[in-house]
């Protein structure tokens, strides 16, 4: 999953970055309101994270402009304002949830958890394919009673090509989902990412869990 956080305090951004990343998902910062609104119409986000108080543009005015460009990930908004007013105008603008400064990692963490869920309408936190079963909190991947390690990287492409199931997912939309923004990376890198992801899942199963679209990419079938 690739976040964006759009965060003008630079402390407070790496900080959830850090954490975030940590936690496997793939992060990018935003300096600003402007940069960041320009950021998340364009990059593939599963979620944003927004402060309320930001340079040139504000979290309320990013979030209204987004959701009028018919922008549907969720929104989930950082503010030091604690009065119902300020968090009912945020509600109204069309975020998801908000969370008031300072807050516990561990809340962020379950919050966006809980707004990836309801975002991708599920139930649990596991997604199953062939005999396998990813754990999207834990980010394990078990078949049976086994678990199977991978890293954080062959995870995060695993349960990408999952989500996208029955669909052709590209290199490069591999790539950027599981490198930063900027990050100059070659799409053969995802090449080899798949050939070891092939090599641990492929001593359970009979079927071609993972499928080369030639010239293309691969395609996880159900
Ligand atoms: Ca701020």
């Amino acid at each position: 999953m690739k976040l964006l956080v759009i965060e003008d305090e630079k402390k407070v951004a790496s900080f959830i970055k850090k954490g975030l990343e940590e936690e496997y998902y793939t992060v990018d910062t935003a300096p600003n309101g402007k940069i960041g609104l320009e950021m998340a119409l364009e990059g593939d986000y599963d979620l944003i994270i927004l402060d309320y108080m930001l340079p040139f543009k504000d979290g309320l005015t990013v979030t209204r402009d987004l959701r009028s460009e018919k922008f549907a990930k969720p929104i989930l908004m950082l503010t030091a304002k604690d009065k119902i007013q300020d968090k009912v105008e945020c509600l109204d603008a069309g975020a998801d949830d908000y969370l008031t400064k300072p807050f516990a990692f561990e809340e962020l963490i379950a919050r966006i958890r809980a707004l990836l869920r309801r975002a991708e309408n599920e139930k649990s936190n596991l997604l199953k394919i062939h005999e396998f079963s990813l754990d999207t909190q834990s980010h394990k991947l078990h078949v049976g009673n086994s678990e199977i390690e991978l890293t954080p990287k062959e995870y995060s492409i695993f349960e990408f090509l999952v989500r996208n199931k029955n669909k052709v997912v590209s290199r490069t939309r591999l790539t950027q989902h599981i490198y930063e923004y900027q990050f100059d990376t070659d799409t053969n890198v995802i090449d080899v990412y798949i050939n070891k992801l092939r090599g641990k899942i492929e001593p359970y199963t009979s079927d071609e869990v993972i499928q080369t679209v030639r010239g293309i990419g691969y395609i996880v079938k159900d």
